[in-house]
Order: C-alpha cells, then structure tokens, then sequence
C-alpha cells in the first residue's frame, strides 16, 4: 500500500529530519511543503513585491515554475531553472515567510501544486496545514511538537555543526514569533488535526520518534 502520512508540527519540531527518514525507510518520497512557501518569499523579496499583497503573490507564483526533486539529501526546489535549494534558508526568507504563508491568495495558489505531489500517495508530507487543509483524507496523521527550548537547541547545535553563524537566545524568540504568526493566522493555521496522533518529542531520539510514527503505520 502506498499511504499518505501528513507531519505537521511548529518550526524546528524535527519534521523534515523525521519525514525524511521515515520516508527513506518505507521506500516513500519525502516532501517539504515549506519550501514551496519559502521559495514564493525569496523571488518576492527578489522582485520587490510586497509581502502583505495577496493578489500581487498569486500573479508572480502563476509566472512561476515551481518543482520540488527528491534527491539523496531529501529534496531539490526549483524555480524554473533556478535551483533554490539552499537560498531559501536564508534567515532573512525565514523570518518573511510566515508574512506571505499568511495570504489566502498565495496558499490556494499552492494547494493544487501539493495535492498534486502526494496524488499517487507513498509520500510523507511535512507541514503546518497538511492534515487540516492539503490532504484532510490522509492515512496518518502525526502533530510533532517538542519545547521550544529544545526547538532552539537542536537548530542551534545544527548551525554550529553546519558552521551556521548562531544565536540560541535569538533562536528562542525567532522560533517563537514564527509560531506565534503561523497560529495566528485567518486561514489554516498551525493546528492539530482532529484525527492526528500528538507526538511530543521534547525527550525523543529520532530513532524513537520514527519507531513510533512506524508503529502507528501498523496499527
Ligand atoms: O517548514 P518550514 O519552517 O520551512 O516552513 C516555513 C514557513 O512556511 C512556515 O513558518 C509557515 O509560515 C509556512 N508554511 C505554511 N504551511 C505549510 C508549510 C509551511 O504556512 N504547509
């Protein structure tokens, strides 16, 4: 069977590394749906248009080609032939993202993009709105949350070993804000699906983490 499994959780919760493992584990494609926001925020801030502009966003994403690759790493973003991969991580994507991720116009032009994707299922799909908005019919549903401490730590110590200039204080308030935005928001924000199993990982490996959502697959 190829399954659906929508991950949704707040930033830093492990998601991508989670999804990604799992998704290599089970032979399934892994797909950040983050990226897809994040690049729609870096050719915005490239092209000037104003974050806050709804029916701006929808106009440039239509005159965008947007394609996400799986790779070895987990996943390639492309926008046309520009590969974006690494510049969408920027922090300076990161800390706009939420601003343009808000925008009714820009989320349902992405939506028929991220059906599409995990149409043929055998996917592990990452998110903040998969299991409420994108795929409401997937097979599992996991909400992943850890502190935000933790949060912090963990992408902290993954600059540090990346060599990644950074700032747990800084971390803490910029994880927290984005929360804070993403929750907030009028259309689909941060929630946990009615149906979706809470994992809080705050004292989890990864291992851990993955060897339960398996277990809930078998259930
Ligand atoms: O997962 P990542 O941290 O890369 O997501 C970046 C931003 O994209 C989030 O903070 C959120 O504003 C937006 N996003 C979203 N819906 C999704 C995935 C991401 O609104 N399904």
């Amino acid at each position: 069977k190829s399954l659906q499994i929508a991950l949704d959780g707040p930033a830093g919760a492990g998601k991508s590394t989670i999804a990604k493992s799992l998704a290599k584990q089970l032979g399934y494609v892994y797909i950040d749906t983050g990226a897809i926001y994040r690049a729609v925020t870096y050719r915005a801030l490239n092209e000037g248009i104003a974050l806050e502009d709804g029916p701006a966003l929808a106009q440039m994403i239509e005159n965008m080609s947007l394609r996400l690759v799986p790779s070895e790493e987990g996943q390639r973003v492309f926008d046309g032939e520009e590969e974006v991969t690494s510049v969408i991580r920027s922090s300076e994507v990161t800390n706009n993202v939420s601003f343009v991720a808000r925008q009714p116009e820009v989320r349902d032009a992405l939506m028929d993009l991220q059906r599409d994707l995990a149409k043929e299922g055998g996917v592990v799909m990452d998110g903040r709105d998969i299991g409420t908005h994108v795929l409401p019919n997937a097979d599992l549903k996991v909400f992943m949350t850890a502190s935000v401490e933790e949060r912090a730590r963990r992408r902290h110590e993954e600059n540090v070993s990346k060599g990644i200039p950074s700032d747990y204080e800084q971390l803490i308030e910029e994880i927290a804000l984005r929360d804070k935005r993403d929750s907030e928001r009028e259309v689909a924000p941060l929630r946990q699906a009615e149906d979706a199993h809470f994992l809080d990982t705050t004292t989890l490996s990864i291992d851990g983490v993955v060897q339960a959502i398996e277990r809930l697959i078998e259930e």
